[in-house]
């Protein structure tokens, strides 16, 4: 699984279909071949950045 963020393959498993990049810091969670992406905030909340990629480059591929 690559980041559709990043493009870094640095992608590690933090839970059922979640995962997080070493690279630029951004939680994925996957739900029905979609990548959700989220940044952690400084006070620990998610900000959803799914606005910032096109629909193709969040499609789940392995
Ligand atoms: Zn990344």
């Amino acid at each position: 699984m690559k980041c559709p963020n990043c493009r870094s393959k640095d992608v590690g498993k933090i839970g059922v279909n979640q995962y997080y990049c070493w690279n630029c810091f951004i939680e994925m969670s996957l739900s029905e071949g979609i990548i959700n992406t989220h940044q952690v905030e400084e006070d620990g909340s998610l900000s959803s950045l799914d606005d910032l990629f096109e629909e193709n480059d969040r499609r789940f591929s392995m």
